[in-house]
């Protein structure tokens, strides 16, 4: 039996005293133990004054950089993380969910940060508000860094995923982190966190572990602290009413349990192919991991008329299910609970399949309550393990009120063939959940499923379910940062954030496309000169790509239109002479233009009116690792000079230094 050690204060360090003696779910035999918590002042010292700096000295895109290399270094030892795993009772799936799902979400997390986030610390959000006529005084909120530790507290079920979903946003944020797994599997966790050090690759303080209790961490907490807690909601309230966390104020985000609904909508029959979708996702979701999974499905809500149908369909497969069929529940203790949770079910429904068990094996188990509508026990007691219940409805109205009656869920499911189903079932249940999956033949093969949580959706839910978000692409990244408006004249806000606004100062001397982004600064700006759309040009462009639309080319129907004089230039002629007209030829730093975002189309171009362009370098991102980057820049096309008649975003791929050809 080896005792886990934290990984504190740059450190592996044995934990003193005593703890939790942890067992292998299949054997029984001890093979861990936990001692007790280490002193907290420290370790959150140590984050915030070590962690948090090395961390935000590199920027964003390095981060996600070094979480790429991290996730391609777990990969290459995964199987020690597997080997790892099969003592907490899961199956090889059951731990690809963990271990392979884990690190996809690093990967995920990586390659989207670098995608979509800027390369700099202070990160815009939105664009500026021009709060002065003339234009001198803006406001722009922006997303700083919180210069706290990221305190995570995890559930036992998903000893790496767990941990992981939480440090690739902090990560990025530029938050270090302090992981608490829980105690029963933290020895998964504790592997995982020993093969990140081991990289070299993570900078000192920017992770800490702490194998065991929790011990007064919590009450050490200051207000640019976060806590990130999964797990059950006893004792997510527990925290949430922590004094620390309210005096703090922490913030505090929460993923807790929830009864989780599978709904088979009433326009299925026994012979339609929903049907089989519907039972080869209950019970898969009864089974993977044993049950325990926050996502698994426990209320499966069903029409009246099918319910003697879908039970005999479960029955069956639960029959065909034995001991090695399946993994194991975590622990006797936690196979204790599932049978006390089991047995509190059974005060308001039946018992209709499974039951069996024998040390931390479980049966599938399916329960039957057919006064779904005044029992509560189906709605609020969760069976951690293989367990679900069956519930009857009549009518959607009545469906939507039983699912509701869960107060609050990470996932629902609604398997219906007919989507006006889906969308009244969408109306009825969405507010109470964080993600709703539709299933029927259309995705049989794609789907990815009832119980998985994806890195680019959002994981959590209302209510009962914690009232929290986690995941969900960037915008789980911002729950690490704080917003903050700032106010001042363009060129303040254009030095704070890196990017220019209209108003800053613009800098014209040699044309910006002759420069690579070693010479480029944003406010590098080129004034063209104009060139006079003629009618010409409007019939030479309609002919030419086909886009013979009236109001280009029929005066007296462009002027029964209530937006046009009379006939007009294409919106993409006026883009087209833009680019005429801003464009240096020469074979030069600029690599390709990759799109433009944000057009619109402000006044109608009319012929014998000159456009002119001012183009201005906005935004600067060089890519990390390569030869070039990414130059967004303000386009503004403009009518005899003063007019604004388009508006929008250049994007394009530049060079670093000056090319040699
Ligand atoms: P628990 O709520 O028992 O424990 C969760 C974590 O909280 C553990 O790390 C535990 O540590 C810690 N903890 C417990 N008490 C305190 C305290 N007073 N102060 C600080 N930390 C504390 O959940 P389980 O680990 O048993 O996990 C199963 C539960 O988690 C289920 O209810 C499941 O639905 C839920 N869950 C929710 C998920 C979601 O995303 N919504 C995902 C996965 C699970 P220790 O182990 O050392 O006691």
């Amino acid at each position: 039996m080896r005792r886990l050690e934290h990984y504190i204060t740059g450190a592996w360090t044995p934990a003193a005293g005593t703890g939790a003696v942890l067992a292998d779910a299949v054997t029984g035999e001890a093979i861990f133990e936990t001692g007790a918590a280490p002193d907290m002042g420290p370790v959150l010292d140590h984050a915030r004054k070590v962690g948090g700096p090395a961390l935000r000295a590199m920027t964003p895109h390095q981060r996600a950089l070094m979480l790429k290399a991290l996730g391609q270094k777990l990969m290459e030892r995964k199987e020690e993380l597997y080997a790892l795993s099969a003592h907490t009772g899961a199956t090889r799936s059951d731990s690809w969910i963990d271990i392979d799902g884990g690190i996809g979400t690093l990967l995920t997390y990586a390659s989207r940060a670098r995608r979509e986030l800027p390369n700099q610390n202070t990160m815009r959000d939105g664009g500026a508000e021009v709060l002065a006529k003339d234009g001198s005084f803006v406001g722009q909120h922006v997303r700083v860094p919180r210069q706290g530790a990221a305190v995570m507290i995890n559930a036992y079920n998903f000893p790496v995923w767990g941990m992981l979903e939480k440090l690739a946003p902090a990560w990025i944020a530029g938050m270090p982190a302090i992981v608490k797994p829980a105690r029963q599997t933290a020895y998964v966790t504790e592997l995982a966190v020993r093969m990140m050090i081991d990289t070299g690759l993570v900078p000192e303080g920017a992770i800490q572990l702490i194998c065991g209790d929790a011990g007064d961490l919590i009450d050490q907490l200051g207000p640019e602290d976060m806590l990130s807690f999964t797990g059950s909601a006893a004792v997510a309230q527990k925290l949430r009413a922590h004094p620390a966390v309210l005096a703090g104020p922490v913030p505090f985000n929460a993923e807790a349990d929830s009864l989780n609904a599978a709904i088979l909508g009433p326009d299925v029959t026994p012979e339609a192919p929903e049907f089989d979708l519907f039972i080869t996702e209950v019970f898969r979701e009864m089974t993977v991991k044993a049950g325990q999974k926050c996502t698994a499905i426990r209320r499966v809500i069903v029409p009246t008329a099918l319910i003697d149908a879908v039970q005999s369909a479960l029955a069956d497969r639960i029959a065909a299910t034995g001991p090695g069929d399946m993994g194991r529940l975590v622990s006797q203790g936690q196979a204790d609970d599932v049978r006390a949770a089991i047995a509190a079910l059974t005060e308001e429904a039946t018992l209709v399949a499974g039951g069996a068990y024998a040390g931390t094996w479980h049966a599938p188990t399916l329960l039957r309550c057919d006064e779904a509508m005044t029992a509560r026990a189906p709605h609020e007691v969760e069976a951690f393990g293989p367990v679900a219940t069956l519930m009857p409805y009549d009518g959607i109205d009545q469906a939507i009120a039983i699912a509701n009656l869960g107060g609050g869920s990470l996932v629902s499911s609604v398997f219906t063939n007919d989507d006006h189903v889906a969308r009244d079932f969408a109306l009825g249940i969405a507010r109470l959940n964080g993600r709703v999956m539709f299933g029927n033949r259309g995705s049989a093969k794609t789907s990815t499923g009832h119980g998985s949580p994806l890195p680019m959706l959002i994981h959590g839910g209302p209510g009962r379910a914690g009232g929290g978000e986690e995941l969900g692409g960037i915008r789980a990244v911002f729950h690490h940062m704080h917003r903050v408006a700032l106010q001042g004249t363009p060129d303040q806000i254009a030095a704070v954030t890196g990017v220019w606004v209209p108003g800053a100062a613009q800098r014209e001397d040699r044309h910006p496309f002759l420069k690579p982004l070693s010479d480029l600064e944003i406010g590098d700006t080129i004034r063209t000169a104009s060139r006079t759309v003629t009618l010409d040009d409007i019939e030479h462009f309609a002919n030419f790509t086909g886009d013979t639309f009236y109001a280009h080319m029929d005066e007296d129907a462009a002027r029964r239109n209530p937006f046009f004089p009379g006939r007009v230039a294409h919106g993409y002629l006026i883009v087209s002479f833009a680019a005429g007209l801003f464009v240096e030829p020469s074979e030069g730093p600029v690599l390709a233009n990759y799109g433009v975002d944000n057009l619109r189309f402000m006044a109608p171009v009319s012929p014998g009116d000159a456009l002119s362009v001012i183009l201005t370098a906005k935004e600067i991102t060089p890519r990390e690792g390569e030869g070039h980057g990414e130059v967004r820049w303000d386009c503004t096309v403009l009518r005899d000079g003063d007019a604004v008649v388009a508006q929008y975003d250049v994007l394009t791929l530049v060079a670093k230094e000056p090319r040699t050809l």
